[in-house]
Formats: structure tokens, C-alpha cells, sequence
């Protein structure tokens, strides 16, 4: 069975053709700059690849040329091949605690949380949009980053702020990268050797968007992601958790917007705030060093929050088998991992320096002797969208 794992965003496409249940990915592509000059339309299949420079106006035009390049470069035979699509949502609000096949009234239920993720949710729908249009008949799936954490108890979601914020709007955490939390506890359960209902997790997944969360027998207790993504650690240009009242202040003394400081929150900080040059950690290991101070500040501070993150969680789930690095970060970059080993020997962890250089696959990077195993583990979004989908439509 064929199934497309889709991935739509404001201005930007990306799939993976999977066989399934082998997990076999057959191709997988990005169209880059929808909407703008230029587009870049992207696939790769078995050691080949084809790349186009165009302009593509819309997701409609984006997916069409996508389903017709499949038949074209005969990744698949006929388009009655794919029996499965599966969207990323990132926004349920509470209404989703696992993903669901979409109709007509889960398109308007993820229309109704489009306030929670004005930026996300449109671009997604969009996406959903333009396969319902190409391939009417195939079933659809949403697999939405915010489901795996609905299991999180009222005292970890809810804000010390006047309860009917709550009630009339819905503030409150939803955390975010569920599907890649999901994913990766699953993995180091497998790794462990132990079922997933007797494992306790902190799973740390850095990208340039990073979270955290706890997982206790599969299940999400807390995450360091919130209302929105910009709650948290600091990412690469996001400021994670600050005194809301710098928002006033800095609004005040420099005559901006409420949203203008928010996007500078979002956009301009982080990574790229602290150091004043880069969101990209490759691009700040470089920086450090050459003994570049601000960029030493910007890896120190990250990795303090996530060790102070670390030590919250490990007192959340009251013991912990395993503490696993994930995303583009914690997969690739070891000094991230290295400084926030560094800072929670308290809990018993031993980093093994050596094993620490890996990057990219699934292994250990503790040494024996360390209480809890130091894991490193590659997300699969695109697989557990794919394993939803099968799960849904079967
Ligand atoms: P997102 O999906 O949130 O956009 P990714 O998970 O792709 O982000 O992570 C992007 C980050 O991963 C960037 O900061 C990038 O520098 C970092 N990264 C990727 N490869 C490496 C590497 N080999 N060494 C250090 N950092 C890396």
C-alpha cells in the first residue's frame, strides 16, 4: 500500500511516498516558494533526482505537478497507486487527541482553531485543499502536532491567569512536535528493550523549533512548548519562556506594535537574537570557536534552559530510564549535546565523548556506568503520518 505523507506550508510543499508497512520511502520532494517567483519544485527517487526552476502559483498547481511528475518519472505506475493521504495539522485545539480521517466536518473543526495557529493552520488546510481536489477519492488523514500532548493533566495545561482566558478563549498549553515526541519514544522504548507502558522519557527534540517533553509510558505529562510555539526553550529565532512584561516595556520605549514585538520574539530572537548573526547552529559552532562571545552566550543560555527543562521533567515523572536528542540539533549538533550533558550530571548521566561524535542514527551515547541512558534518536514525522494513515483508513 502507497501512502503520501504531506507536510504544506504557507509557501512551501513537502511529502514522502511511502510503501507501507515496509515504511519503504519510495520518493519524497519539496516545492519550495509557492506562491513567489521562481519556485523550486524538488523530487528525489531511488539514487536520482529532478529539480525545476518555475513559477507556481498555487498549492493546487504545486500538487497537480507533483501527481503528474510521479506518473512521469514512473515512481508510480498510475496514481490509483497511492490508496492513502496523510496531512500534518499543526493545531486540534482539544478537539483532537489523535489523528483523524478528514471530512467535511474536520475541515471545518481545524478552521475553528485557525486563532490558535494563524500561520500554521491556513497553510495545512491549503495543502488538504489541493489533494481533495486532485484525488477525490482517496482517503485523508490530519495528523496533528498538538494530539500526542492532550494527555497532559489539567495542573501541567493550565496558566496562573484568570481562569475564563481558559473557558471563553482557550489559553492554555498545547505543545507542539507530538508526532516527533511520539515517535522518538517509541524508538527508545524499542532500544531499551522495554515495553513503551513501563518507560520514562524526556525527549528533547532542537530544530530550529525545539521542545521538550516528558513521557511516561508513552504518554505526554508536560512539554516546555505552549499556547504557541514560541513558549520554551530558546530556538533559533525564537526566545522561548520570558517575563511577559518585557512585552509592554519594550512596545513602550520602542514605539512598536504589540505584534511587531511579538514578531521580533518570534523572528528575531533566539539563536539569531543573542548572537546577531545566525539562527543556524552550524553557523554558531563555527562562530564559538573563533571565541565569538555573543554566540557562546546563545549556546550557553539554550542549553541551560534545556538542562533546567531536564531537571524539571526528571522530577516530574519521578525517575527517568532515558533522556533522548532529536531534530536537525540534537541529532547532528554533539557540542549542543555535550554542553547540556554537561549540566545535568547531578541526575547520574555519564556522556560518552566518543559515541557523542555520531550523528544521524539511531544509538547510545552514555556510557555504561550512566544511570540514565543518553540516547540519540532521529525523528520520522513522516512515518508516524504514514502509520496513522494506514491505522485510519484500514
Ligand atoms: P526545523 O524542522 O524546526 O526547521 P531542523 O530540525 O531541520 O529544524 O533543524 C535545523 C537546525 O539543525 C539548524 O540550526 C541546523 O544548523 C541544525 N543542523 C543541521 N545539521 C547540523 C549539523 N550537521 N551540525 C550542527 N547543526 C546542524
Amino acid at each position: 500500500m502507497r501512502i503520501i505523507a504531506v507536510n504544506a506550508g504557507s509557501s512551501s510543499l513537502k511529502f514522502q511516498l511511502l510503501e507501507m508497512p515496509s515504511e519503504l520511502v519510495i520518493s519524497s520532494g519539496v516545492v519550495e516558494r509557492i506562491g513567489l517567483d521562481n519556485s523550486i519544485f524538488n523530487i528525489k527517487y531511488g539514487d536520482k533526482e529532478y529539480r525545476q526552476t518555475l513559477d507556481i502559483k498555487t498549492h493546487k498547481i504545486a500538487v497537480n505537478m507533483l501527481l503528474d511528475k510521479l506518473v512521469e518519472l514512473n515512481i508510480v505506475t498510475s496514481l490509483e497507486e497511492i490508496q492513502g493521504i496523510g496531512h500534518r495539522v499543526v493545531h486540534g485545539g482539544e478537539k483532537f487527541t489523535d489523528s483523524v480521517i478528514i471530512n467535511e466536518e474536520v475541515i471545518e473543526a481545524i478552521e475553528s482553531v485557525i486563532e490558535l495557529a494563524p500561520l500554521h493552520n491556513p497553510a495545512n488546510l491549503t495543502g488538504i485543499m489541493a489533494f481533495k481536489e486532485a484525488l477525490p477519492n482517496i482517503p485523508a488523514v490530519a495528523v496533528f502536532d498538538t494530539a500526542f500532548h492532550q494527555t497532559m493533566d489539567p495542573v501541567a495545561y493550565m496558566y496562573s491567569v484568570p481562569y475564563e482566558w481558559y473557558t471563553k478563549y482557550g489559553v492554555r498549553k498545547y505543545g507542539f512536535h507530538g508526532t516527533s515526541h511520539k515517535y522518538v519514544s517509541q524508538r527508545a522504548a524499542m532500544m531499551l528493550g522495554k515495553k513503551i507502558e513501563d518507560t520514562k522519557l524526556i525527549i528533547c527534540h532542537i530544530g530550529n523549533g525545539a521542545s521538550l517533553c516528558a513521557v511516561d509510558g508513552g504518554i505526554s505529562i508536560d512539554t516546555s512548548m505552549g499556547f504557541t510555539p514560541l513558549a520554551g526553550i530558546p530556538m533559533g529565532t525564537r526566545s522561548g519562556d520570558i517575563d511577559p512584561a518585557i512585552v509592554q516595556f519594550i512596545s513602550e520605549k520602542e514605539n512598536k506594535t504589540l505584534d511587531e514585538v511579538i514578531n521580533e520574539l518570534n523572528k528575531k530572537s533566539g539563536y539569531l537574537g543573542l548572537s546577531g548573526f545566525s539562527s543556524d547552529s552550524r553557523d554558531l559552532w563555527e562562530a564559538v570557536k573563533r571565541g565569538d562571545e555573543k554566540s557562546i552566550l546563545a549556546v550557553e543560555k539554550q542549553a541551560k534552559i534545556i538542562a533546567d527543562y531536564i531537571g524539571a521533567y526528571y522530577l516530574t515523572l519521578g525517575k527517568c530510564d532515558a533522556i533522548c536528542f532529536t531534530a536537525g540539533i540534537g541529532e547532528n549538533a554533539s557540542e549542543t549535546r555535550a554542553l547540556v550533558a554537561d549540566k545535568i550530571t547531578a541526575l547520574g548521566t555519564v556522556l560518552d565523548p566518543i559515541r557523542n561524535r555520531i550523528h544521524g542514527e539511531e544509538t547510545v551515547i552514555s556510557k555504561r556506568k550512566s544511570i540514565i541512558k543518553l540516547l540519540l534518536i532521529p525523528t520520522n514525522e513522516e512515518v508516524m503520518i504514514a502509520r496513522d494513515t494506514v491505522r485510519l483508513i484500514n
